[in-house]
């Protein structure tokens, strides 16, 4: 496929990746082989990539090109860190809707946040008995 060579002196190995050094940000970004031979990139062989060592006060950004291609996409991981966050999201939202009611009962009252709940299947009580101050729910 690619002819190209390792660029190291003395060796001899097909060029496996395409070492790019980015001056203004002191890093040396190792990817997949460029599709064509640029000033200021240096092809590498499998063994000369991974012993690569960069400058002192240099960082190295390793790029894998074949295996990140099974990973999930930086799009991914985006849908995946929002569901993150939706699912951290507090439930309870004083603006919202209140939750339905159980099956079985009816809203009989309602104080703010506070509903008064009674079952369809007990006898029909009162409105006022309800609020009746010696009231005992059940
Ligand atoms: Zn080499």
């Amino acid at each position: 496929m690619s002819r190209r060579r390792c660029s190291k002196p003395s060796c001899n190995g097909a060029a496996a990746s395409t070492l790019t050094y980015v001056y203004a940000d002191s890093t040396a970004v190792l990817g997949p082989l460029a599709t064509y031979a640029e000033p200021h990139c240096y092809d590498l062989c499998q063994m000369h990539s991974e012993r690569m060592t960069a400058p002192i006060g240099w960082e190295i950004v390793r790029i894998t090109p074949d295996p990140d291609a099974l990973k999930p996409t930086s799009d991914d991981l985006e849908a995946l860190a929002d569901a993150v966050r939706e699912a951290a999201r507090p439930r309870y939202q004083p603006d919202a809707e209140p939750p339905p009611l159980p099956s079985g009962s009816v809203e009989v009252a309602r104080r703010g946040h506070l509903r008064m709940l009674t079952s369809v299947d007990l006898p029909e009580v009162p409105l006022d008995q309800l609020f009746d101050e010696d009231f005992e729910p059940r």
